[in-house]
């Protein structure tokens, strides 16, 4: 039976965490979500002491979480400051960077702007009509957009000099990409993912995920309950992950039935990580031949789409 009552205080408990049959104030709540972040940091080693930390900054409520967090706890210590991109999808993105750009000004964190028309001359609004209209079946909108911003957010990294990229990937993510790893047999993927990602090849600027233990359902709460504005209107209008939207339900649905499902997920990963790790040494990347980030190919993924697009 849950309680009524904060489980720290007299206080009305107002959040409830089925897994751990936790109950919170808001004040306690917060006390506890921040607590964790903070533990993953520090039990991770994600940020040393001066180092210039980029946060992948979107609007939407986890990487401004994110941002607001490492705000807090690192802006006497750290250089901190926010890489937006804008992937031109009109109705939606713009909205959000507005919102995202209000923050870092709000917050005095340096931000910087990236627009895919400006960097690549198209926007993912016209790319997608295009696909739209083309015979080919050339993959879906998420998959080029995911590549795409993934390279603007590295060649921006690394333009800044940022030691560590930051991004807002939560529990929910982190279980889904599990998931659709272990359905697909791709077991040497399992190394790329966790709280950090690194890679010894030039020009790869670490990426780690301080939220990478919090589930989504707590951030949403977190950032309602500290008022903080973030863009959560609607869903991106060209978003198509039919593969990721079916293991959200999936494991959402045995979360629901089976509380703590998440957490054995990501347990099970990490007791993995380390042997997977020894029998699947990361490869070392080299420079791609067109853009000099880091590619398994000649030709990066990223610059093998944009050819592709620019063809249609
Ligand atoms: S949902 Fe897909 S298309 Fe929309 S911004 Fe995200 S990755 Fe891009
Ligand atoms: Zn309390
Ligand atoms: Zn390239």
């Amino acid at each position: 039976m849950l309680s009524k009552k904060c489980e720290r205080c007299e206080k009305p408990a107002i959040v409830f965490l089925p897994y751990g049959s936790h109950s919170f104030c808001a004040e306690h709540f917060v006390y506890f979500f921040e607590k964790r972040v903070k533990k993953n940091i520090r039990v991770n080693s994600l940020l040393k002491h001066a180092e210039h930390i980029a946060v992948a900054y979107s609007g939407g409520k986890d990487s401004t979480a994110t941002l607001f967090m490492l705000n807090q706890i690192f802006s006497k210590s750290n250089k901190l400051s926010a890489i937006i991109i804008d992937e031109g999808i009109p109705g939606y993105r713009d909205k959000a960077v507005k919102i995202a750009v209000k923050n870092c000004e709000s917050w005095n964190i340096p931000f910087n702007l990236v627009s895919l028309e400006e960097e690549l001359g198209f926007r993912m609004i016209d790319v997608m009509k295009k696909l739209k209209s083309s015979d080919e079946t050339l993959g879906s909108s998420c998959s080029y957009c995911g590549v795409l911003r993934r390279q603007l957010l590295n060649k921006k990294a690394l333009e800044i000099k940022a030691d560590k990229l930051a991004t807002g990937h939560n529990l929910d993510d982190e279980c889904q990409s599990i998931a659709m790893n272990f359905f697909d047999n791709k077991l040497d993927q399992f190394v790329r993912l966790g709280s950090e990602v690194r890679n010894d090849s030039i020009n790869f600027v670490p990426r780690i995920k301080p939220l990478y233990n919090t589930p989504e359902s707590e951030i949403k709460q977190y950032v309602k309950i500290k008022n903080i504005p973030h863009f959560s209107k609607k869903a991106c209008p060209l978003r198509h992950e039919a593969k990721r939207s079916f293991y959200r339900k999936m494991i959402d649905s045995a979360e629901e039935e089976f509380p703590g499902t998440k957490y054995s997920i990501l347990r099970f990963f990490q007791q993995s990580k380390p042997l997977l790790e020894k029998a699947f040494k990361q490869k070392k990347l080299r420079a791609c031949e067109k853009c000099g980030f880091p590619s398994s190919q000649k030709i990066c993924g990223s610059c093998r789409q944009i050819s592709k697009l620019q063809s249609l």
